[in-house]
């Protein structure tokens, strides 16, 4: 991979902060943007920008084809099985609430079980507590091991007769755990339950099939994959997205209305009431033909080499823990003893080095690492080594100002 081109196509990359030439390594939180995706925003305004599935003008029609076509890549891009069962939504957080609430709260009982890991984030624990409060279901966790990977003998053990539902992140956005999603989902299905995935932290950097997964239900967002903010999709298998309720009620989403009562479109319009996200999808769709272009194999790879690099680097800092598995995606998470990680962050962005700091909206998983908060870098096709040797440069400016207790 060309990271020095890929770079080029960055513009936001080529600066200065704070005196020092800019590092990006906040990726999980939300991806920078190539020059393709801005341009596709920028000319669907100047050119195109109409409502769409409306007017038989000119505008609307071309407004209507790149809508749906960014659909279509979407499809391909995750191999579903067709159009209908991509829904555009604002994002993995909204895509998981409209499962629960168009799902779980309509088929779930006192006493059905959801089960969930303790790595999850509060957008996959959140709406299954509501839903759970709702409904008398119960919440089941599946343990983890001590480097937070979970075993498939932990997952068929809590799973049972009584699961209906499984909520399950792809990747962990604070250990980098990637999941065996394929053998969960299979497990989940002997027992009669669906699985509803949160792929915020796995689309964007890995090959990622729903034929060959066979989830029922996958959420991702696009400002994560190089794509803008406010767009993301809800994957769901047909005969579940038939069976469940719209969330949202109101235009674009009815067949026909009465004054008592009213029907719905078909899929997938049924679920996107009003006018829909349409720059965002555009550019989602532009930012699927970029990382297409560049091959998600060739993205993980690269990434994960980087983090291997940087566990290299980090574990020769004394005092530095790293949590998490040795195999991971690409991301570190870790503490430096005696200084906590909002002091390391700023100390990094003194330096131009961009790193989260926080409970990194996971704070069951911080209460199982016994910590109240992490660092956290996180890179993508972008980075590059010396982004990693900075933060280490870095990290040891932040030991010499808090007075190197070791
Ligand atoms: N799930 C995981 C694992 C995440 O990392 C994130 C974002 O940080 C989300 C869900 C929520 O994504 P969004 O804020 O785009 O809805």
């Amino acid at each position: 991979m060309d990271v020095k081109s890929i770079r080029e196509q960055f513009p936001i990359l080529h600066q200065q902060v704070n005196g020092h030439p800019l590092v990006y390594l906040d990726s999980a939180a939300t991806s920078q943007k190539p020059v393709q995706v801005i341009e596709s925003l920028e000319s669907y305004y100047r050119n195109h920008n109409s409502n769409v599935h409306r007017g038989v003008h000119t505008l609307g029609t071309r407004a209507t084809d790149q809508y749906e076509g960014a659909r279509d890549k979407v499809k391909t891009f995750i191999n579903a099985d067709s159009t209908q069962e991509v829904i555009f939504t604002r994002g993995t957080t909204t895509a998981l609430n409209m499962v629960a609430y168009g799902y779980a709260r309509q088929f779930l009982k006192e006493g059905d079980e959801i089960v969930l890991t303790e790595m999850e984030h509060h957008s996959n624990i959140i709406p299954w507590q509501q839903a759970a409060k709702y409904t008398g279901a119960i919440l089941k966790y599946i343990p983890m091991e001590e480097n937070g990977i979970i075993s498939l003998d932990a997952v068929r053990s809590t799973i049972t007769k009584n699961t209906k539902m499984v909520a399950i992140t792809h990747v962990s956005n604070v250990l980098g755990v990637i999941n065996p999603i394929k053998e969960i989902a299979e497990i989940a299905h002997n027992q009669g339950a669906i699985i509803v995935v949160d792929g915020a932290q796995s689309v964007p950097h890995m090959k990622v099939d729903m034929q060959e997964l066979n989830c029922d239900f996958y959420a991702f967002s696009g400002h994560k994959m190089c794509g803008p903010t406010g767009i993301g999709v809800l994957y769901g298998k047909k005969d579940l997205l038939e069976k469940m309720e719209p969330v949202e009620f109101g235009g674009e989403m009815i067949d026909f209305v009465g004054l008592y009562d009213s029907t719905w479109k078909e899929l997938p319009w049924k679920f996107e009431g009003g006018t829909p996200i349409i720059a965002g999808a555009i550019g989602l769709g532009a930012a699927i033909d970029f990382l297409q272009g560049i091959g998600l194999d060739n993205i993980i790879e690269h990434e994960q080499q980087l983090a291997h690099y940087t566990q290299k680097k980090l574990s020769e800092i004394q005092g530095l823990t790293i949590y998490g598995p040795e195999e991971r995606s690409g991301l570190i998470t870790f503490n430096v003893q005696g200084i906590h990680p909002h002091d390391t962050a700023t100390v990094l962005d003194s330096e131009g080095i961009a790193v989260r700091a926080g409970h990194h909206c996971a704070q069951p998983l911080m209460k199982w690492l016994d910590v109240t908060a992490t660092a956290r870098a996180s890179f993508y096709l972008y980075n590059d080594e010396n982004d990693v040797d900075r933060l280490v440069e870095g990290l040891q400016k932040a030991k010499e100002y808090f007075g190197d207790v070791f």
